[in-house]
């Protein structure tokens, strides 16, 4: 496996870093266009791109490549092929991992079973994948990991509950055994930056992601930047009252998201219901033919989740809502008590929300994990959390 060194000079000042950003998701853009969109002067423009030039991270692009030509400067990129990523979602049995570009491209995918889920285990599960990932690209700047947790320091996991980890310092167990610089960062953050550089939220001022699996994750863009805090992978979403008369969950809340809407809930109200124990996909399956009580039960989460949409859009103005994660199919297999739920909480004057859901997105969240990576050790961004 070859390491490649970080670039030369990764941009330190807010100023270059938001050019380099700015041509990293939108790129090639004119000298001009780049000016316009950060409100820079032609000559603060030249000169916070020329070190940035200098060190490779920038080129100036071939003029046909946006078909304009002879306005004079050529219009400034990245080379997506220069460094390479692989980014990692830690699940509680298994690892999902890709190898990507500088634009999170995927050039190889895999997957890995957890031996066991003792933090040095997983360590080793996580070296062998990313050795075989990192066969299919010419070298590997950093490798990023995501998982759903509390993490400190892009390294120690304070707490994963999927995983029973407490203060596991997973950076640093990997980075021994891989040698490559590493972050370890919440995975529904790495999914949220995912979508707005590269994916549903790009060039959108204020966007929301929703996911559901065996939790319920919450994540939100509010112009142009992501909303993080010391609370960002504590789950906080979860206990969000949806409705009065809906089980209770194990803090004892009565109809609380997670009481109605994860994965597991939903399976265990079926399971107790028909006396033998169900899959998730057989729940929708179910209900989808119009079995009763699968319907009724999957039309509960399907209307709490419209709600948890309107309180989303009514509170951050998202001008979309996207709904990803492995129950993400809750959203279609229950979409007329998603739209009740909506006009439920959701004055008629206001827009309608624009929900998108994305169904199986695992490569996803491991593009996310690759975009951590490229955060830290290409643009020199601090920890976002701290
Ligand atoms: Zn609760």
């Amino acid at each position: 496996m070859h390491v490649t060194p970080p670039p030369p000079w990764p941009p330190k000042s807010g100023a270059s870093r938001a050019v380099a950003l700015e041509i990293l998701r939108y790129g090639p853009l004119s000298r001009s266009e780049v000016a316009r969109r950060l409100d820079l002067s032609q000559g603060s423009l030249t000169r916070l791109s020329a070190p940035l030039l200098e060190s490779g991270l920038l080129v100036e692009a071939d003029e046909q490549a946006t078909g304009r030509v002879g306005r004079g400067s050529r219009p400034l990129d990245v080379v997506a092929a220069s460094h390479h990523f692989i980014g990692i979602k830690l699940t509680g049995d298994r690892a999902h991992g890709v190898a990507t570009n500088l634009r999170s491209e995927v050039a190889a995918e895999a997957d890995s079973p957890l031996a066991s889920r003792d933090p040095k285990s997983v360590a080793d599960t996580l070296a062998s994948l990313t050795r075989e990932l990192a066969d299919a690209v010419p070298s590997v700047t950093a490798l990023g990991i995501g998982l759903g947790g509390l993490v400190i320091d892009s390294n120690v996991v304070v707490s994963a509950p999927f995983l029973d980890w407490a203060n596991a310092p997973l950076g640093q167990l990997v980075e021994e055994r891989t040698g490559l610089p590493t972050v370890v960062g919440n995975d529904l953050t790495a999914l949220t930056e995912f979508e707005h550089w590269f994916g549903a939220g790009q060039g959108l001022d204020r966007f929301a992601i929703i996911t559901l699996g065996a939790a319920v994750g919450y994540g939100a863009v509010i112009h142009d930047r992501i909303v993080l805090g010391p609370d960002s992978g504590v789950g906080l979403v979860g206990h969000w009252p949806l409705d009065p008369l809906g089980p209770l969950c194990p803090d004892g809340h009565r109809g609380c998201a997670q009481s109605i809407l994860t994965m597991p809930s939903i399976t265990r109200m079926l399971s107790q219901v028909l006396g033998y124990p169900i899959e998730y996909d057989a729940c929708l399956d179910l209900a989808e033919r119009g079995d009763g009580a699968a319907r009724a039960i999957v039309d509960q989460g399907g209307h709490g989740l419209g709600r948890l949409i309107a309180a989303v859009a009514n509170l951050t103005l998202a001008e979309r809502v996207l709904i990803g994660g492995e129950g993400a199919r809750l959203a279609e297999a229950a979409a007329d008590a998603v739209q009740a739920g909506i006009r439920m909480d959701r004055d008629r004057r206001a827009s309608p929300v624009a929900v998108v859901v994305h169904l199986a997105d695992t490569r996803k969240w491991c593009r996310g994990a690759a975009v951590l990576a490229i955060q830290r050790y290409v643009l020199g961004m601090d920890d976002p959390t701290r």
